[in-house]
């Protein structure tokens, strides 16, 4: 499936004010609907006006976009408290998928947000068990719907979610061909998706590889010797 790199708005990330600093180690996810289309989810995640940032939006494709390092503390789940045991913004990964209530994750959506999990929960080394909330392993992962945690009342991801599928995707699926779509950033943990290539940059570089190969964000794929042909951007 497509893993595509676009940016959401620098700032809109993190809560000093609040002590918590802007990331940090996460122990699960929370699956949201968006209520809308990959072009309304660029507009949010990019406008500096819209106060709500995520990590991914999984099309209704299946394609994946990465909006921020996955450390990275989102503001998605209306919550940073302790109730029910989790600051759902400081500890919790974000994930909107396209599309509206009464209608279910697409079967590319599905496998899309699965793969999304396994990814996470192998980055912060919690793959020992995947669970619905509230149960909230201790060396594992836990899945939650934005209502379970929100603190102001949403329905969201209105009955989208189809967790049998997820849960059984999970135990019956592997990560081996996604972890090839991954680049770890240089730094403390901080990781970036691009379109299906690995590159390891050096520390003090960064890599923006659609700017290096000169395509769009819209490019889902490139061929392995242009890939080969250019080197970490130095910037
Ligand atoms: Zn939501």
């Amino acid at each position: 499936m497509p893993v595509l790199r676009v940016p959401g708005h620098p700032d809109k990330v993190g809560y000093e004010r609040l002590g918590f600093g802007s990331k940090g180690p996460k122990r699960g996810d929370v699956k949201h609907s968006a209520e809308g289309w990959g072009t309304y989810l660029k507009f949010l995640v990019q406008s500096p006006l819209a106060i709500k940032s995520w990590h991914f939006s999984v099309l209704q494709d299946g394609t994946i976009w990465q909006h921020y390092p996955i450390n990275v503390h989102c503001w998605h789940a209306g919550d940073t408290d302790d109730d029910d045991d989790v600051r759902a913004n400081i500890e919790l990964v974000g994930i909107e998928h396209e599309g509206l209530v009464g209608t279910p994750l697409t079967a590319e959506q599905t496998a899309a947000t699965i793969e999304i999990t396994k990814f996470c929960a192998e980055f912060f080394e919690r793959t020992a068990a995947y669970d619905r909330f509230p149960v909230q392993p201790s060396d594992g992962w836990m899945l939650v719907e934005h209502n379970e945690v929100s603190n102001t009342y949403t329905a969201c991801p209105s009955g989208r979610i189809h967790w049998e599928d997820v849960l059984a995707g999970l135990v019956t699926k592997g990560v081996a061909d996604m972890a090839l779509a991954f680049i770890k950033a240089p730094g403390d943990p901080a990781v970036y998706l691009t379109n299906g290539f690995t590159r390891r940059p050096m520390r003090g570089e960064r890599v923006d590889l659609a700017k290096a190969l000169n395509i769009s964000d819209q490019v889902v794929n490139v061929s392995d010797e242009l890939l080969a042909s250019i080197d970490v951007v130095q910037q």
